[in-house]
């Protein structure tokens, strides 16, 4: 927070629809006074030493301000490039993924009353990367858990919960068949458990509660899931599909030096420019953010503006069934704030 009461935050407008969904949330931050100040930055990959890397304008403001909202990146086709997603993510040790799926009134889906909150482990298990190939036609791929990030997730998992009114944290796991991995990822978890007694903890197996979640998904409202790094890749999905459409879905990843926010869907080539985006997405994970910087009232107050707006349905964007524009949409958003 700086000496004028403002917070100064990254702002990565992204690719494709980023920049038109950005202006958005911009415009969306100053009607509900936010005292956030942007610092806007690009971090379209630069030649340096002969490979492609983010400018250190960019690294240099996420580790100054330690909060970050970011528009998509589209994946640049060919050799040599890494995927810049995964060196913000490694650049700044993102090591939980959070992603709340909340249904929307006025979108209809198959359920009215999704509300739940998964954590996955964003930086090991069946992903990192550690694969070979022991003789021909016979390939080994190893699943890597630490004790030190099962309990960094595990904390971050408590700390959500009792930071967002949810009473319990269950943690997904296959520790049936997956004994040691997954039984020391629970041992962590139960370890973390003792330091939150006011929340309750209990265990599921990941394919009960796929089951479970779409068959019901009103009991999961109370709580915080966490779980290994794959697991929580597809449980995250099933539960988005449960809310339905790319254009809803936000999300977070916490950091050891920095917190980076953004939606779940990519640049949308296919509609850039044209003025068609819907910004909800980005601007739910602009409210995540808000929350993790404690400004929890600002918030409040901005989610109730854009989902009354959606509820009313007069101008909602066309990928929940509207015809209104991202200017039009955005407009209404602001009237209300005003
Ligand atoms: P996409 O999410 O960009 O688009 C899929 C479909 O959903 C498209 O029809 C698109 O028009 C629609 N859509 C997405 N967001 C929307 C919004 N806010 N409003 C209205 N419609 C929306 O997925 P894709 O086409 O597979 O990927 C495009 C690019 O984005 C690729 O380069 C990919 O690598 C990148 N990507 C980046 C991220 C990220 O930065 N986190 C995530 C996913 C994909």
């Amino acid at each position: 927070k700086g000496s004028d009461g403002n917070y100064t935050v990254t702002l990565i407008p992204g690719d494709g629809i980023g920049p038109e969904i950005a202006q958005s949330v911009k415009e969306i931050f100053a009607a509900a006074k936010a005292p956030i100040k942007w610092e806007e930055v690009d971090v379209t990959p630069i030649l340096k030493d002969g490979k492609t890397v983010i400018p250190d304008d960019a690294i240099t403001s996420i580790k100054k301000n330690t909060v970050a909202l970011k528009g998509p990146l589209a994946t640049p086709i060919g050799k040599g490039h890494v995927s810049l997603n995964l060196t913000l993510r490694r650049t700044f040790s993102l090591f939980a993924n959070v992603r709340p799926c909340v249904s929307i009134q006025g979108y209809k889906t198959a359920y009215d009353n999704v509300n739940t909150v998964l954590i996955r482990e964003n930086t090991e298990g069946e992903y990192s990367g550690i694969e070979h190939e022991l003789v021909d036609g016979v390939v080994q791929s190893i699943k890597l858990i630490t004790r030190e990030a099962s309990e960094r997730v595990a904390r971050y998992a408590f700390h959500y919960a009792s930071e967002n009114g949810r009473n319990k944290v269950t943690a997904v796991h296959k520790a049936n068949i997956m004994r040691m991995s997954d039984g020391m990822f629970l041992s962590a978890c139960r370890d973390v458990a003792k330091e939150y007694p006011n929340i309750a903890y209990d265990e599921d197996l990941l394919d009960r509660v796929c089951l479970r979640i779409a068959s019901d998904p009103a009991p999961f409202a109370d709580r915080v899931m966490v779980m290994p790094n794959l697991y929580g890749d597809i449980l995250s999905d099933l539960s988005a599909g449960l809310i339905g459409g790319l254009g809803l879905t936000p999300s977070g990843n916490i950091g050891r030096d920095a917190s980076i926010f953004e939606a779940v869907h990519g640049s949308a080539p296919d509609i850039e420019g044209k003025g068609l985006a819907n910004p909800t997405a980005l601007l739910l994970s602009s409210l995540m953010m808000l929350r993790h910087m404690g400004l929890f009232e600002l918030a409040d107050k901005i989610e109730k503006a854009a989902l009354s707006t959606i509820a009313e349905g007069k101008h909602i964007t066309r990928d929940l069934g509207g015809k209104a524009g991202t200017r039009e949409y955005t407009d209404a958003i602001l009237n209300r704030l005003k």
